[in-house]
Formats: structure tokens, sequence, C-alpha cells
């Protein structure tokens, strides 16, 4: 059993994964940038180390200091939440190598993952339905015009390292497509180092729908359901719910059932989130996180399972204890994601927080690090706090979550709650009509 686990990330996932383990009596090592010396998981952990200063390549990002602060802590495991090091597989590897557990899956699982290319292929042989397309990478201008002839315009240019939406170009024609070839190559070589590209069939009105799993080493495999990620800004998630308002209860038996078999065929372990885009009535899987996602409140609120600690207990080569015929859905939950940004301009807004009270009562959830007197430093991602609203069904969720937006105060900084309400009243919202592309149109005009 764990005795130590050394949080390796910062911000309200640091600190969601420190009340997990001090409910299971786990001691918790906060590690932390200059800038975050106050922070609130420092604050609350059992021993904090600082690894360095504030650019993430210096602190959050550097693996020999953390590994050594977890040696000089004697620390069991590290939880890498999600971002920085948690897809990582060399640093999965260099944890598993000092004797320390890595609470995700293996280091191999994590690269096959990391690759889209690879990614795709091992998905195909594992029976996951996936977006048409190159068989592996595009390498000239020319093979990318053969193929999107044969394939049919719209397609997407997508980077084979990719991630948060970078080095993604669609094109509708050759010359577009030609321009779109250069520049996701251009920004993928910039982001990560890596210009490798593949090409995909462009879906033109899908809904982005994700299916959390968990398995154990014993190859034990569940899934928790879907969420319903299609509310994004430049392909990153604003609005989550959990369950999708358009999925029947047959097709989310058949997708789940799917994902278990795909993940008992990888040998998986640990937590983790197949991603399919759904277009009239069929899955097409895009890729596959190795790790804890920021959405992952929604899952948990109508399961009433706490996704961390199963991450923990798998670590610890426990069995789930439990099969599929045991997971409960009740209710319906969302997720907003609360930025401090300029609500118009989306411009990162850092600054002191004056204010700070959330808002509570039945089926309300806030997670954040954030206090009164708390600087926002400018050096890492704007999220602040996540608000997730559970419900009897999603019409109740909805009102909760309006009232809940309503009474959340959060004083000194700009932030995104105005577009959340304003989303939260519109009327294609309420009614569960919307796609990947109809938040962009709703921010940016044409919907107001
Ligand atoms: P990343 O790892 O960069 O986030 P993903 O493959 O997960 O990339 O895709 C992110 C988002 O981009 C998806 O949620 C979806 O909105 C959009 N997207 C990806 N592939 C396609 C596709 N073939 N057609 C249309 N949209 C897509």
């Amino acid at each position: 059993m764990f005795q130590k686990i050394l949080i390796a990330n910062r911000g309200e996932i640091a600190l969601r994964i420190h009340r997990a383990c001090r409910e299971m009596g786990i001691k918790t090592v906060a590690v932390h940038s200059t800038a975050d010396s106050n922070a609130m998981h420092v604050r609350l952990a059992d021993e904090s180390v600082c690894i360095g200063p504030p650019p993430a390549r210096d602190s959050y990002l550097n693996k020999a200091a953390i590994l050594a602060a977890a040696t000089i802590t004697g620390a069991d495991a590290i939880h890498p939440g999600y971002g920085f090091l948690s897809e990582n597989a060399d640093f999965a590897q260099m944890v598993e190598e000092h004797g320390i557990a890595f609470i995700g899956p293996k280091a191999d699982h994590i690269r096959m993952m990391g690759d889209k290319i690879t990614a795709k292929r091992a998905a195909l042989e594992a029976g996951l339905p996936c977006v048409p397309g190159s068989k592996g990478s595009v390498d000239s201008e020319e093979q990318a015009l053969e193929l999107a002839a044969e394939m049919g315009y719209p397609v997407l240019i997508k980077a084979t390292a990719g991630g948060g939406g970078k080095g993604m170009k669609s094109a509708e024609s050759p010359a577009e497509l030609r321009e779109a070839y250069r520049l996701a190559r251009q920004e993928a070589k910039a982001a990560f180092g890596n210009d490798e590209v593949y090409m995909e069939k462009y879906l033109q009105k899908p809904r982005h729908i994700e299916i959390q799993i968990l398995a154990d080493s014993h190859g034990n495999v569940v899934h928790l359901g879907e969420r319903d990620c299609s509310l994004q800004r430049r392909h990153q998630k604003v609005l989550e719910e959990a369950p999708s308002p358009i999925l029947k209860p047959e097709e989310r038996a058949r997708i789940g059932s799917i994902a278990c078999t795909a993940i008992r065929k990888l040998g998986y372990r640990n937590a983790g989130t197949l991603e399919f885009l759904y277009e009239n009535g069929e899955f097409y899987f895009i890729e596959m996180n190795t790790r804890l996602q920021v959405e992952h409140p929604v899952t948990e609120a109508i399961t009433g399972l706490d996704i961390v600690r199963e991450q923990i207990r798998v670590a610890q080569g426990a069995e789930l204890g439990y099969g599929q015929e045991d997971i409960r859905f009740t209710g319906h939950a969302v997720e907003c994601r609360i930025n401090a940004e300029d609500p118009d301009t989306f411009a990162p807004c850092p600054g002191t927080i004056t204010d700070f009270h959330t808002p509570g009562g039945l089926g309300v959830r806030v997670d954040s690090g954030l206090y009164s007197g708390y600087k926002v430093p400018p050096t890492y991602d704007s999220m602040i706090a996540k608000l997730i609203v559970h419900g009897a069904n999603r019409t109740e969720c909805l009102m909760r979550l309006r009232r809940a937006l309503g009474e959340f105060v959060i004083g000194g900084v700009k932030t995104t709650i105005p577009l959340q309400q304003r989303l939260v009243e519109n009327e294609d919202f309420i009614s569960g009509d919307y796609d990947i592309h109809w938040l962009e149109k709703f921010v940016y005009g044409d919907k107001h």
C-alpha cells in the first residue's frame, strides 16, 4: 500500500489529487515552482519541495528535479495529473526504473497512444472504428493531393505528435490543401519539434463524445459511460456534460462494449479515455488520452465513483472489485471551465484575487485552487476553476447550473463566467442541438 504520493502538478488538479490521497490516509508531497510557493496545493500537502523557477520547462517539466523530490521525500508513487509530464512515456519509465510507482498506464502504452499514427493503427487492430484517412504519414504535398482526390474533400491535415488542436488544418479544395499542408507542418514543427502529419476525412457536423474507461492489472475493464465535449473553442473544451444529450442507451452500450474490448486487447491498465467523433449514428475514434482528464468530475457525478481513488488503487495492484453491471448512471452533470480571461477577447487576465465566493448547495462542486489574496501567475494555463453541477435530469441540472453561476464571485481578474452564463441561456444549448463547430459561431457572431 502506498504511504506517500508525490503530486507532479499544480492548480486545481494537484488539489483534487491531494483530496483523494487524504481520504485514503495517504500522505502527500507537493512540488512547486517559485511562482507557486503560496498555492493551495502546497499549503495543504504534508510536505512540499520547490523544484525550480516559474517556466514549466524548468519546474513542472523538469523530470530530474521531480524524481529527486520523490526520492528525498521517500514517496512510493507519483501522480502526474493532466498536462505537463502526464503523457510523457520517458518520464513514466524513469519513475518506474527508480522503483517508484507511476499512477497511470505503462510507458509503452503512453508511447503508443502519444503518436497518433501508431495510436490509430493500434485502435483499428483492437476493433475501434476510425475516421477514414491516410494509412500512415503524408510526406509530400503531391501525396496529400492524390489522397484527397481519392477520399473527397473536405479533408483535415493533423500532426502526428498533435495536442491542443495544434498542427491541424482543414481544406475544401486542392488550392486550400496546398496551403493547409504547409501550415500544418510548420505549426507542428514549432509546437512539437516534429513536422510529421497525416490526413483524415474532415467531418462536418460531428459531436465529440469520449468514453471513460478504468482497467486494473488483472484484466478487468469497465467503462463509465460517455462525456459530450462538443462545446469547444479552438479545439479546446469549454463545457462538458455527461451523459450526452443525444446518445441513446443502446448506442452507449454498444460503444462502451467496443471500447472495453479494445482496452482488454491492448492490455491497458489504469484510467484512460477513448475520444470519438460521432456523426449520423456512427462513432469514429480520433485519439486516446492515457491520463486523468480535466472533465473527469462529470463522470464522477453520475457514477458516484472517485476516479483518482480508482487510479491509485489500480496502481497499487488492486482489482477493480466491480463489473460493468455494477456501474449505475444517475442523473445529469455539467462542468464549466472557468478561465482567468477576458470573456470577449479571451486575452489571459492574471492578477490578484480580491474576492472569492464559491456557489454551494445540493449537487454543486467547485474544484479550484483559488483563495482571496491569491495571485494568479501569468506563466501557466488560464483555467482557474471548474464548476460541476449534478441534477436528477438535464433540465434540473441546467437550472441548478444557472443558479450556481449566478452565485460565483471571483473578484480582481476577468473570468469567462459571463460567457458561460450566456451559453447556458442559449436555446440551441438548452435543446442539446450543437456540434463541435457551434460554439465558435456562438462566440464570434452569427448566433447572438
Ligand atoms: P488534439 O490532440 O490536438 O486535441 P484531436 O485529434 O483530439 O486533437 O482533435 C481535437 C478536436 O479537433 C476534436 O475534438 C474535433 O473537434 C476536431 N477534429 C479532430 N479530428 C477531426 C475530423 N476528422 N473532422 C472534424 N473535426 C475533427
